[in-house]
């Protein structure tokens, strides 16, 4: 089935269209700077040139007309009708208490999804704005909702809560939400076909860890704990968020700075993480090459960010009682071995034991073993693929099929 994976930011709508059955992808792109002076468009079809051009594109609307007209275009002859889109897969940031799984997209889909606004304001309303503008262009196609919160809603309610009052829970929803689903759904799902382990008996760690980096503990197919939280601010140090803090420094800084509160938004934000602890950058790439040149605050970003996988893999085999494997993803999680093999030093008292040679010989893009032989867990590199997640509920759905493909 030709599924179109829609995630929308508030000032850009990323696409793909995939082929669920071989599980390919024929086209990808993204329009950029929505509003702006001038857009940026960019299209990258599996097999045909890539194109990159400049536009006037003022709202999520016209945006989806110009990715529509680039599929339709005989240029591109990607499909020659807007039916030959059987289905569009929506990514949703927040989908609260109430979505433990992907829906089919109704009014009543939309009211919820607009009341978690308060509890995700940057993500859920460029999220429906980007349904709303799709099924104006497919209005006869099945719209399907995927959540990135779902995959944690088996958290159990001693992993979930805060040690705040109770009410607090009750009345506004304050709770460890989780974040990234489909990406530790995806690679653990992945590490299940590729081991013929049953998920029932299985226990897994998974580290997403790019720009945004959570982890999270997989027990018998299940998530039972995660960094992230109430907002996709808490847990791991990342790119530009803070992750976890005592909460007493909040209050210290905007006496010590005089500044307002809600600036404390910005800079825990934007202006944290990797970035605030260097002070130089928040790409992992570039800190790897500044610390090598010797500077030493990029080193201790990096030291920092390793060393809060190391924690939370030992929580976390500690909440499974033990764990068959640990599985790195997403773009630091894929291709940096160094962090992969800094994070996982000195813990061959849990078993843990990478092998220098396979971690570093790891090949893009593929799902590679790189623990020790006598490794008593195994570790792997898995690339995640969270719009092939979505395409796959988004056609199940659309087909009213009760048959899960994944595990
Ligand atoms: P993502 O958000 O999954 O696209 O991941 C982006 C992060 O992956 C950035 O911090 C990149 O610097 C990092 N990254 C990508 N390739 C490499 C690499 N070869 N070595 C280290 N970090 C990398």
């Amino acid at each position: 089935m030709l599924v179109l994976v829609i995630n929308c930011g508030s000032s850009s709508v990323k696409y793909n269209l995939i082929e669920t059955e071989g599980e390919s992808e024929v086209c990808s792109g993204i329009v950029e700077r929505i509003g702006a002076v001038t857009s940026i468009v960019k299209h990258q079809p599996a097999e045909g040139d890539y194109l990159k051009d400049t536009k006037v594109i003022s709202n999520h609307s016209e945006a989806l007309l110009e990715i529509m007209n680039y599929l339709l275009s005989p240029e591109s002859s990607l499909i020659s009708s807007p039916s030959d889109i059987k289905a569009v897969g929506h990514r949703v940031v927040h989908g609260g208490e109430m979505f433990k799984d992907s829906v089919l997209i109704d009014n009543v889909v939309k009211d919820a999804i607009e009341q978690a606004f308060d509890l995700a304001p940057l993500h859920n309303p460029p999220n429906l704005k980007g349904i709303q503008a799709a099924e104006e262009r497919l209005p006869d196609v099945p719209h399907v909702a995927v959540f990135d919160t779902a995959f944690h809603h088996s958290l159990p309610a001693y992993a979930y809560l805060y040690g705040i009052p109770n009410r607090l829970y009750r009345r506004h929803k304050i709770r460890r939400y989780g974040f990234h689903g489909t990406s530790h759904y995806f690679v653990s799902r992945q590490y299940y076909k590729l081991t013929d382990k049953h998920k029932k008996d299985t226990k897994v760690i998974t580290c997403h860890l790019g720009n945004g980096a959570s982890i999270a503990a997989i027990r018998g197919g299940d998530s039972v704990d995660t960094s992230m939280g109430f907002t996709p601010l808490s847990g791991m140090v990342m790119g530009t968020r803070s992750g976890d803090l005592d909460p007493s420094i909040l209050f210290y800084i905007v006496e010590k700075e005089e500044l307002p509160l809600n600036s404390l938004h910005a800079m825990l934000n934007r202006h944290s993480g990797l970035l605030g602890l260097s002070g130089y950058a928040s790409d992992m790439r570039d800190l790897i090459a500044e610390a090598n040149n010797g500077d030493r605050r990029c080193q201790q970003a990096i030291d920092v960010f390793c060393y809060n996988i190391k924690k939370y893999v030992g929580s976390y085999i500690a909440t499974l009682n033990g764990c068959d494997a640990i599985l790195f993803t997403a773009g630091i999680g894929e291709n940096s071995a160094l962090i992969r093999k800094k994070s996982m030093e000195n813990l061959d008292i849990l078993g843990i034991e990478i092998d220098d040679e396979r971690n570093e010989n790891v090949k893009p893009g593929r799902i590679e073993k790189i623990s020790s032989d006598s490794s008593r867990t195994d570790i792997y590199v898995v690339p995640t693929n969270e719009e092939l997640v979505i395409a796959i509920d988004a056609a199940k759905i659309a087909s009213a099929s009760d048959q899960s493909p994944w595990v």
